[in-house]
């Protein structure tokens, strides 16, 4: 879907933002190519245009001669603006259970500076909370990036969230994090603004951005971390639902006979898909050692590795827990296709990267199978375009994202 802009005053906002969304996807534009590619007037691309350079956020960067490009037509040279990439910045934060994740990016979305850490087991989110503090100071002063361009920070943090509040609240993979006001809690220590969203939202977000071409309207992000979730977008827009919870897939039957979920079902992804259950399975079965201690994030995460490690060397027990997971996941998946219609499935997360060869293998034909809409067309299943930092990115895209991204709900109201 190509957006077009209107010629109102009362939507100066969201025509600015959609003139800057147009010059980041693509690079450099003139002004020419502007008006035809957003249906504003010469005139209004003329005036947004010069706001946004007297802002020092677009530039003037050589000419085109007409011909040179398709969207060129007769007339004189044209200049072409591009972002400047120095302009703005986002600080993007991902508070994974088990990885502290702080990138930098720039208004371009690239990353400029990235710092993590495992993040601390002990159930006080005080101490968590300092930390991140910490660790955005250190990566501001490692990058050499004033605060003044610096538009706010964002944070990725596992559901469910009290998004109107800024509040994390009791998420079932931080222990003692009850009720924790982390955005404002963040926003006191370092004095910049802070939004604060679900990870798997953020990951979502990141992938739009991410999407030079714009193609990327109608998705789910299947976010692959200590917990399993889903961010979703659906006609251009990311679905947030009524309290910022939407994409909790966890409770997802996709194994009846599976083992018995706190919700009261058997088989829910939540026991029978996450890192901690093919652990559970592949020491059940004897292709892990039955010797661990502690169930925290980390330790289930080197278990994990572990299982990754004997399948890649072939162990047949390996290939099938992770074969049994990915059946499970392929069924869940079909749920969420069926139930949206989306044209493609991207992957992430922090396993992805140990994932992907048996997900690549396995999913994508599985999942054709199980679609209502197979003879329509196949939904394509894809990694992320924002590798494994794709929580973190997400986060800062969420700050640039607010202040730069055209929506037109928000035009609704103006
Ligand atoms: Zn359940």
């Amino acid at each position: 879907m190509v957006r077009r802009g209107a010629n109102q005053p009362s939507v100066r906002g969201y025509n600015q933002a959609l003139v800057l969304d147009r010059v980041r996807r693509s690079g450099g534009l003139s002004r020419v190519e502007l008006a035809a590619s957003t249906g504003l007037s010469a005139q209004t691309v003329s005036n947004i245009t010069q706001r946004l350079l007297e802002a020092g956020i677009i530039e003037e960067a050589g000419r085109t001669l007409p011909g040179d490009r398709q969207q060129a037509g007769p007339g004189k040279p044209r200049t072409l603006l591009r972002l400047v990439t120095s302009s703005r910045y986002a600080v993007g934060v991902h508070l994974d259970p088990s990885l502290l994740t702080i990138v930098l990016l720039s208004i371009d979305g690239t990353v400029v500076a990235r710092r993590s850490r495992p993040t601390p087991s002990a159930s006080d989110p005080n101490r968590t909370v300092r930390l991140i503090t910490k660790e955005i100071e250190l990566l501001l002063a490692t990058a050499d990036v004033d605060r003044e361009p610096i538009v706010g920070i964002g944070i990725a943090a596992p559901g469910p969230i009290d998004a109107e509040r800024g509040i994390i609240v009791d998420p079932p993979n931080l222990g003692g994090w009850h009720r924790v006001p982390l955005r404002d809690a963040v926003a006191e220590r370092t004095g910049f603004p802070v939004v604060l969203d679900k990870d798997v939202t953020a990951a979502a977000v990141a992938e739009r951005w991410m999407d030079a071409a714009g193609t990327a309207t109608s998705f789910a992000f299947l976010y692959l971390g200590t917990g399993l979730g889903m961010g979703l977008v659906v006609d251009d827009e990311v679905v947030r639902g009524g309290s910022g919870n939407a994409g909790e897939i966890g409770h997802i039957v996709v194994d009846p006979s599976g083992p018995t979920c706190v919700c009261g079902q058997r088989g829910c992804i939540a026991v029978s898909c996450t890192p901690a259950s093919l652990v559970e399975d592949a020491e059940a079965l004897g292709i892990l050692p039955a010797t661990r201690v502690g169930n925290d994030p980390r330790t289930i995460d080197d278990a994990f590795s572990a299982l990754v490690d004997l399948a890649a060397a072939e162990h047949a027990g390996a290939l099938t827990v992770l074969e049994r997971g990915g059946e499970r996941i392929t069924r869940a998946l079909a749920v969420v296709c069926n139930l949206l219609d989306v044209d493609r499935v991207i992957v992430g997360g922090p396993l992805w990267a140990r994932l992907s060869p048996w997900f690549e293998r396995q999913v994508p034909d599985a999942l054709a199978d199980l679609l209502v809409t197979r003879s329509v067309r196949r939904v394509t299943v894809t990694g992320t375009n924002a590798g494994d930092d794709v929580g973190a990115i997400g986060a800062a895209c969420l700050v640039l994202d607010e202040a730069l991204t055209p929506r037109p709900a928000s035009l609704l109201l103006a």
